[in-house]
């Protein structure tokens, strides 16, 4: 049987998807290196996805119920489903994104520790508490409650179709809901396998996770469908389309977009381990990671080492789909265009190019640009390709200061031996997250918060944070003795009134 064989009946009932209300047709996926085509998908229309939404109530129900530790063993049996096929996943994350197989091993390999950290940690951080009722309410029991929104809805772009989506479908199924995943129409066949995947592994609640596929329009009814929230990830032109649809249901989202991120390469930093990041972290996965470093501004003492370590690194790159390449193409062409206006633009205004700067159809020369007008496109605006721009700056404090410049916050990156001038430039980084020499790092920490600030998004996927994302909070209060003065009650006595007062002057009143 063909792949696209086995993906069509991946996409029909094994998924849980709804074939027959899908009156729009179908799509292809291909693969980027050679336009091969990986498989044939639905196109799900309005009708399929509220279909699909509707079937995925009675899952979240019967889901919930399960509890903690019901839900914990089944999202082991799911992980354990994705481990022992990891080559086989990888495989099709590489034909259909085009990345090398060794990085699709390292992507799912971190989405599967995203889900085992989820499943375990979900009771810990979202069981229901006894809370201090405080002075007010003293002979009350207060209560808080994490409680499940019902169906969450997940769309998700094709730069890594396992892990991005996974940062929410885990997070969102640990925390008792199902979830109706929309993945990129330039990656449907991973979203396909994903949801046959847990069908395979969980079938007693097949459809807690089912996928439907199609393009934006599909993304659209999903928004429409009325599920409890919304877990975007992609663009912010995207992102914008997004809320103003869910804005028509008051439909809550989750908002991780683009980035823009920045190294800050100081004095005393190693210089050697920082070109080696920098050049992993833009030039990996084609550039196309929404955290990838796209910028570095290195102080003007180690400039200079900094460049002819990065050329010495760059120079042994390649793009291609053989086991020697570096990196794949990039997934969509247009994606090329992009990147060939920036370089263009950049050289236009000044700027030098210190290797590539060539784009071959969707094959793009690693490209590292020096003296770029921080003006420019290629420092401004989300590139997603093999590119770097290097900017000579006096000290870390202009390096901070052009970070912040920036509209984008998703992440970014600190290079320094001081731990404490690191960490404080760390923190005032306006990103939603940093590491300190090393690249990415707070991607493979499932307790931390995975998120950015201003163009990058809000809301918070990953860890503690990222498990309360996907419930709303419930707060009970429960009498347990009655006052024989009830303040809140028109039949309380005339004076209460100014004991309370004369009360809250004795507590509070010294407070200057
Ligand atoms: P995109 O915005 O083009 O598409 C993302 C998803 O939205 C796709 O599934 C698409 O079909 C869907 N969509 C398109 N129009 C829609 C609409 N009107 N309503 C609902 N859904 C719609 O993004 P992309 O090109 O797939 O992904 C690349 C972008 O994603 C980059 O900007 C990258 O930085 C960002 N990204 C962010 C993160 C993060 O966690 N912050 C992670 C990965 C990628």
């Amino acid at each position: 049987m063909s792949l696209a064989q086995q993906l069509g009946t991946v996409t029909g009932d094994a998924a849980g998807t709804v074939d027959r209300h899908a009156t729009t047709g179908t799509f292809d996926s291909t693969d980027p290196a050679t336009g091969a085509v990986v498989g044939t998908f639905p196109v799900h229309d309005e009708d399929a996805v509220r279909a699909t939404v509707a079937r995925a109530r009675p899952a979240a129900q019967a889901w919930a119920a399960l509890g903690f530790d019901g839900r914990r063993t089944r999202l082991a049996a799911y992980r354990g489903h994705l481990a022992r096929r990891l080559h086989e996943l990888a495989d099709l994350v590489h034909r259909e994104n085009g990345k090398p197989h060794a990085d699709a091993v390292l992507e799912i390999t971190l989405a599967v520790d995203h889900l085992a950290w989820a499943g375990s940690h979900a009771r810990t951080v979202l069981r229901p508490r006894r809370v201090n009722p405080g002075l007010l309410a003293a002979n009350h029991a207060a209560t808080l409650e994490y409680q499940p929104l019902g169906v969450v809805g997940v769309i998700g772009p094709w730069n890594y179709p396992v892990f991005t989506p996974m940062g929410s479908i885990a997070y969102a199924l640990a925390a008792g809901n199902a979830v109706v995943f929309k993945p990129s129409e330039h990656t449907p066949a991973v979203g396909a396998w994903l949801a046959a995947a847990w069908r395979a592994a969980v079938p007693d609640v097949a459809d807690a996770l089912q996928v439907v596929t199609g393009d934006g329009g599909t993304g659209a009814a999903l928004c429409r469908a009325g599920v409890g929230k919304l877990a975007f990830t992609g663009s912010a032109p995207t992102g914008r389309r997004v809320m103003a649809a869910c804005a028509e249901t008051l439909t809550p989202v989750v908002m991780e977009l683009g980035g823009k991120d920045a190294m800050i390469v100081d004095d005393d930093a190693d210089v050697a381990a920082a070109a080696d990041a920098a050049v992993w972290a833009g030039m990996s996965n084609a550039g196309q990671t929404c955290i990838g470093i796209e910028r570095v501004y290195v102080t003007e003492r180690v400039h200079d080492a900094f460049v002819a370590e990065v050329e010495e690194r760059v120079r042994g790159l390649r793009p291609g789909s053989d086991d020697g390449a570096a990196y794949g193409p990039m997934t969509m062409p247009s994606q090329a265009d992009v990147v060939r206006r920036h370089v263009d633009d950049a050289v236009a205004a000044g700027g030098r190019v210190l290797t590539g700067g060539t784009v071959d159809d969707r094959w793009v020369a690693p490209t590292v640009l020096l003296d770029v007008p921080e003006t420019s496109a290629a420092v401004r605006e989300e590139t997603f390709g093999p590119t770097l721009t290097i900017t000579r700056v006096r000290n870390a404090e202009e390096a901070l200061e052009r970070t912040n410049a920036n509209a984008h916050g998703l992440a970014g990156a600190v290079f320094s031996r001081s731990r404490g001038r690191a960490m404080d430039l760390a923190r005032r980084m306006r990103t939603g997250m940093t590491s300190v020499n090393s690249v990415l790092t707070f991607a493979a920490v499932p307790a931390l918060p995975f998120g950015g600030v201003g163009e990058s998004g809000f809301g918070r996927i990953h860890g503690a944070d990222g498990l309360r994302e996907f419930t709303r909070t419930k707060a009970i209060t429960r009498q347990r003795v009655a006052l024989p003065v009830d303040l809140m009650s028109f039949r309380r006595p005339a004076a209460a009134a100014d004991v309370l007062a004369r009360a809250m002057g004795l507590v509070h009143g010294r407070h200057r």
